[in-house]
Formats: C-alpha cells, structure tokens, sequence
C-alpha cells in the first residue's frame, strides 16, 4: 500500500509500530501529544536529584521476544544488559535472610530439587499447585485459582505476580497470571534472566528508535494531539489536531496507540479498561555499594525491588495507590530507612525524587481484563495499539511492543 500511516503516540506501541511501514517504503508520520517520546517509558532530566532518571525502573526479561526483537531492529539490541544466569537476589526485612533464587537454564526446572537454588523454607510439592495457574480460565481471579498464602507464595508468587500485573496478586486475572508464569517461570532460565536500561529507558528505547526514524524520513510531530477523529462510512476520514488537520486518501491508515482514556474520548463507542494501579518509584543519588547487584527483591517491607544504576539506587513500589497521597518527604525517607538497612549505606537521606504515575498500568482484574478491545477496530484503515489492547498479556513494554507489532501487521496485510 502507498498511502501514509498515521501513528497517533510516540510510546513504546506507537514507536514500535513504525519501522515495519517506514522499512516498507510507506510515508510514516508519528503525532505525538506531548513534547517528549516514550509515554510511561521514559527518561527525564530531574533537578532534585541533578541527574537524568526515568519516571520508573522498568525490567525486561530475556525471554520478552518482543521487546528483543524491537531493540534488534532500531540497533540498540546491545544497550539492555544483564547477567549471564537468571539469578534474583532477595532479602526478608523481617527475618534477616538473605538468598538468591537461581533458575537453571533449561524448561525442565531443576532448580525446583535444588534447596541451594530454590526459595529456602520450601518443598518440590508447594510448587506442584502453580501449575493450576498455567491453565486457569478467563474470568477467574488469581485468588480463586491457587491458595495465596503460605512460603513460596509470600516469596515467588506474590513478587512475581505484583510486579508483572500492578495489583494484588489474590485479585489479578488468572488469565495473565498464567501468560507471565508461562513465558517466565516454566519456559525455564533462558527465559529468565533480568535485563535493565543501565544507561536509561531513553538513550536504550527511545532515542535510537527516534533515530531510526528520522534517518528514515519519518516525521515524528511532537505537540501534535489529536483531538478529534471525524468517521466517514467504514473508514477514517480525517484527523482533527485542533489547529490543523488531516484529511485521509483512500490509501492511508491510522495506528491509535494511545492510552484507553484518550483512546475512548476519541473512537465512539469504544469499549476500554476504565481502572488503573499507580506505580510509586524512589530515586537516591548515591554510589551503590560495589557488589549490589543490578536487582534486588526486598519482602516484608514497603520497598519491593531496588534497582543499582551508575551513581543512583531506585525502588519500585507496585500497586502503589495506598501512596499516593503519602507526604513525599515522609516517603523518601522511609523508603530510605529500608535501603539503608538492605545495602548498608548511611542512613542519612541522600538527594531523592520520588515519582507517582498513577495511572501506571490498567487494574489487571478480570473484569478489566475482559474490557480489552482487539487491535482491529470497527474502520477499514484504522487499528487499536496499546499495553492495554488484548495483548493477552498485562500492561508491559512486551504487551506495548507485541500489540505495535500486530497494528503494523494489519496495516500490512490491509493492503
Ligand atoms: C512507573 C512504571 C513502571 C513500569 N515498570 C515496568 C516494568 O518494569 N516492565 C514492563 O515491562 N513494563 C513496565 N511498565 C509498563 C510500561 O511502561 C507500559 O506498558 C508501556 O510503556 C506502555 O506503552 P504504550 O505505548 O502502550 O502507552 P504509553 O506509554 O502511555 O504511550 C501513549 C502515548 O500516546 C500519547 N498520546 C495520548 N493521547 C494522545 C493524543 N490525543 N494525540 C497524540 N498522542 C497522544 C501519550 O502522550 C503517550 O506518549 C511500567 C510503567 C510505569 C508507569
């Protein structure tokens, strides 16, 4: 097809999108609302901390083929790093203990027979239930599907899922529970080892795919929002920016990859996920000790994961509403407190930012689950993007780059 594609947002679905039609041949115009790329993935120059962030530590696994495969194709494969094994170090606040859960490379799980590698207070029988998860039905809620108590659930399952699916586990939908247990835990180690933007979600996932872009022609317009979509018979026929707009040829297409509110204010009709869970991250300027890894789980704390960067140390803290309307110095210094004492650096308050997306992700509940709409929209040449799209699986760069993949492929194959 000659026509142009119109991609409407320059996240990660947006941005993905792009290079299968701008490698094609087609005209590609990307209208971006804001005056930066990345969406909820992002970097920014923060002056509280004097140093450049992201809005929130974002973990890939290696087993995200997706996401690998966007990377290889804008040639920024080599800017993700990680370690060679799938290891996750934990820390228990209350207890004191420390171990390293390491997953052996192969499907079959070993490590599941190896107390050295296996979550310690556990048998090989507590893992037989997760299998029930791997099959569990749509509509069902984690909860009614596996018992939600007991060792290895407070210390695999819960992370695990809490951090994949933004919500507590018990209410997350068994559905993506069972996507992530599959593409993770039971696709063995391979699948498995944590992989970081060390440099920064910008200069990894952004700035080389805007790269690509322009050394291609595309124009990627920024603070250019769509404001209205005017409908014609079966077709989109123009797009509204406000100050201007866009009237579309027989050939060209529109790749909506907005987030679902902005997608329901625009399309008639449009059936989208309408809850959210905030995501609350916690940055320190400071040296981390030489050894910490990369990546640390924290349990029984209010800190959940503490990720190591050059010169900063940052937490994630999911499903993080209850944090919300926390006074942000209280915060920074309890959330310090914790890191404090899992790293044993001083305990006086480095420069911090705290950052609260609150609508970090979709509420991964069945009910909002069932609300996701597929790519393929009810207008010949116009396609539904988004974490939030029927990806089958929870609001994730995977999910976003999965569902930008599959817009391209219907554009393409419309032609
Ligand atoms: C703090 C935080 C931590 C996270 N951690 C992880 C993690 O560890 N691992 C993981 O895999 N995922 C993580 N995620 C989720 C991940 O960031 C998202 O799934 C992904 O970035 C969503 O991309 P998207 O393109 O679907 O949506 P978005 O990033 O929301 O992009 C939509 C774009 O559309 C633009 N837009 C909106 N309206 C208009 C309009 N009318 N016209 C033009 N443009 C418009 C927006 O400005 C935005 O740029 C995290 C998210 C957050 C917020």
């Amino acid at each position: 097809m000659a026509g142009t594609v119109h991609i409407i947002g320059a996240g990660l679905a947006g941005l993905s999108a792009a290079p299968r039609p701008t490698a094609a041949g087609q005209r590609v115009v990307v209208h971006e609302a804001t005056a930066f790329a990345g969406g909820r993935c992002r970097s920014y120059h923060d002056a509280a901390v004097g140093m450049t962030i992201d809005n929130g530590n974002h973990l890939l696994l290696s087993g995200n083929r997706a996401a690998l495969g966007y990377l290889r194709s804008i040639g920024a494969a080599e800017r993700l790093v990680g370690r060679a094994q799938a290891e996750f170090p934990f820390v228990d606040l209350k207890s004191g203990q420390r171990w390293t859960l390491r997953f052996n490379d192969g499907r079959l799980p070993f490590w599941v027979f190896d107390p050295s590698r296996r979550v310690p207070g556990t048998r090989v029988l507590d893992y037989v239930p997760l299998a029930r998860l791997l099959w569990a039905p749509r509509g069902k809620a984690v909860g009614e599907v596996i018992a939600c108590d007991g060792v290895l659930y407070r210390r695999l399952v819960e992370p695990l899922l809490l951090a994949a699916l933004n919500i507590d586990p018990p209410l997350g939908a068994a559905r993506l529970a069972s996507a992530v247990i599959r593409e993770t835990l039971a696709a063995g180690g391979r699948a498995c080892r944590p992989l970081i933007a060390r440099e920064g979600l910008g200069t990894t996932l952004i700035e080389p795919a805007l790269e690509y872009l322009r050394l291609r022609g595309t124009v990627v317009r920024m603070e250019h929002q769509l404001r209205a979509i005017e409908f014609g018979g079966e077709r989109v026929q123009t797009l509204d920016f406000g100050g201007d707009s866009v009237a579309l040829g027989k050939d060209d297409s529109v790749i909506l990859a907005v987030p679902p509110y902005a997608a329901a204010s625009l399309v008639r009709g449009l059936e989208v996920p309408t809850e959210f869970r905030a995501i609350v991250n916690a940055h320190f300027r400071i040296d981390p000790p030489p050894d910490e890894p990369p990546i640390r789980g924290v349990l029984n704390g209010m800190v959940e994961w503490i990720f190591a960067f050059p010169g900063r140390l940052s937490v994630t803290i999911s499903a993080g509403d209850r944090l919300i309307d926390t006074p942000r110095e209280d915060l920074a210094r309890k959330v310090w407190a914790e890191v404090a004492s899992v790293t044993g650096l001083p305990e006086t308050l480095p420069p911090w930012q705290i950052v609260r997306e609150r609508r970090a992700t979709f509420a991964a509940t069945p009910q909002q689950d069932a609300r996701r709409p597929g790519a393929a929209a009810a207008w010949r040449n116009l396609v539904l993007a988004g974490d939030w799209t029927d990806t089958g699986l929870p609001a994730t760069i995977e999910g976003a780059i999965r569902s930008g993949n599959h817009a391209a492929d219907l554009i393409a194959n419309s032609a």
